[in-house]
């Protein structure tokens, strides 16, 4: 296809997009956040999205790091329709795959043909000298272009010779304009550029010219990408000129900031989506959260699914300025999403954070054990332990700090945390004493009746908290739990005795 019939492709009005991840560290959050925006263009457009590793820098890139880069963009949902998959690829346009592309070789030699790049054989020492020269005087750091001056004869010569070399693009002095989506009219002035390196030699490109090169190939209609590249944008254009190939829309999202208004790095906590993935996030609170990191859907809507977002989506409401990275409402967003899964398939997600703490285990024959005792429990127990708490899970991964005691015997909590507010300890012995009697004598071992009979005795003490507070503390262990008569009835009668028996002794000890 010629360029020509390229153009008539996109004003032909096929979408086209790219997710083009370089292989040298796990899918970030703000890359995940690319490939989002890349894909929900896409699906809207009834287009196609398309995945590319550029895995040209050898030494950074590693296929660990690309199969997380796959692994999360499937967790998330994103499937790509052309790209790498299951070891071969899918699509008619690969490979998508830089370091195995073997035609970049032609169009580097056009250029050269037609005069539009060349060998350059300085030294790294002495274009570095010149950097520091200009930079000293106060200029833009740019090659000063003393082998463009070479004649044909003495290139070959050199080359003969063995001498090495790299490539370099013939830069035009011009104002390079393009209409980037989200930053409307952009401008760049070539001269601060210089001749700029394109390709190490004529089989290795650089990272500019072998996206040029991959975005035609691929026939991308639209570069959607970090702000990050958009000094790139113009090298790119210029590029692409030189090969006299149509040029692309562009663009590019705000970045990613942390709550300082800084680039969001390590140091600000988990970026990588499988660190948030076992942290507890569902893949589709992710989503909803990346959707608003830098696109305003113009109203105060807060939860999209992935199909609202398709329909609703614009990269025309992207905004400019960076998108802050605000983990409570990622917690807001993913609390919401958990309250919505039905507590089948909640407790089938929270088992594998119980196992790894060790509360449960799954024995020979498929039954569930508690851990400390191994004592066997169903998986309505698990289950009832789960719901108990799904209103206030923010994370999956919290689910082993709120339900440990539905599988310890042990609770391990200091005796002064029975105590409440100024009481003695011989009022919260008598209180205990108490509940104790009356909860032996239910024979209904139901929440509400359990709630009632508690209540009647907290209400006739004056003070509830008497009474509700070194329950639930005996019970459960802990300051704050669902609330106590819910837990007992989920324990059952015969432990929640013993444990408000084990909170006297502790307590007369
Ligand atoms: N490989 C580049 C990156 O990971 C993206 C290139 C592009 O989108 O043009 O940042």
């Amino acid at each position: 296809m010629t360029p020509k019939e390229k153009l008539n492709l996109i004003s032909a009005g096929e979408v086209r997009v790219r997710f083009a991840p370089s292989p040298t560290g796990s899918l970030h959050v703000g890359s995940a956040r690319v490939a989002l925006f890349n894909y929900l263009f896409a699906k809207q457009n009834n287009g196609s999205f398309v995945l590319r590793i550029e895995d040209t820098d050898k030494e950074r890139s590693s296929s660990e790091f690309e199969k997380d880069i796959l692994n999360g963009l499937s967790w998330l949902g994103m499937n790509w329709d052309e790209g790498p998959k299951n070891g071969d690829y899918i699509g008619d346009f690969g490979p998508y795959r830089q370091s195995e592309k073997s035609s970049y070789k032609k169009h580097i030699e056009k250029l050269i043909k037609d005069d539009r790049a060349y060998h350059c054989f300085c030294s790294q020492e002495e274009v570095e000298a010149e950097r520091q020269y200009l930079m000293a005087r106060g200029e833009a750091p740019r090659y000063n272009g003393k082998c463009s001056q070479l004649r044909t004869e003495e290139t070959e010569e050199m080359i003969k010779k063995g001498k090495k070399s790299v490539i370099r693009l013939r830069v035009p002095l011009k104002k390079v304009k393009f209409k980037d989506i989200v930053r409307k009219e952009v401008e760049f002035d070539s001269k601060i550029m210089g001749d700029i390196v394109i390709a190490k030699d004529l089989e290795t490109p650089l990272y500019n010219l072998a996206v040029v090169i991959d975005d035609y190939e691929m026939k991308i209609s639209h570069v959607i990408r970090g702000e990050d590249h958009i000094s790139n944008t113009p090298k790119q254009i210029l590029i692409a000129e030189a090969l006299d190939l149509p040029i692309p829309e562009y663009a590019h999202l705000p970045l990613v900031l942390a709550p300082d208004k800084s680039k969001l790095s390590k140091r600000h906590g988990a970026v990588s989506v499988t660190e948030y993935k076992e942290e507890g996030y569902l893949p589709e609170s992710i989503i909803n959260f990346l959707a608003l990191l830098g696109w305003n859907p113009g109203t105060d809507r807060e939860i999209y699914s992935i199909n609202h977002l398709i329909k609703d989506f614009s990269l025309e409401r992207v905004q400019k300025s960076g998108a802050i990275f605000n983990v409570k409402k990622l917690d807001f967003i993913n609390g919401f999403y958990i309250r919505q899964k039905n507590i089948d398939d909640l407790t089938q997600i929270c088992i594998p954070y119980l196992v790894k703490s060790n509360l449960i285990s799954k024995d020979d024959s498929g039954n569930y054990r508690a851990g400390d005792s191994q004592r066997e429990i169903s998986l309505d127990f698990i289950k009832k332990a789960i719901s108990l708490n799904q209103e206030r899970l923010k994370k999956v991964s919290e689910i082993s700090e709120f339900t440990d005691f539905f599988f310890q015997d042990n609770l391990n909590y200091s005796k002064d945390l029975l105590i409440w507010k100024d009481s003695s300890k011989e009022e919260i012995v008598s209180c205990l004493d108490k509940v104790y009697t009356i909860l032996s004598e239910i024979r209904d071992w139901q929440e509400k009746e359990i709630e009632g009979k508690v209540m009647q005795e907290a209400n006739s003490t004056g003070d509830r908290g008497k009474i509700f507070w070194p329950l639930r503390v005996a019970l459960t262990g802990k300051k704050s739990s669902a609330g106590p008569a819910e837990v007992a009835e989920a324990l059952g009668k015969e432990t929640s005795l013993e444990r408000v028996k084990e909170a006297i002794q502790l307590l007369k000890e």
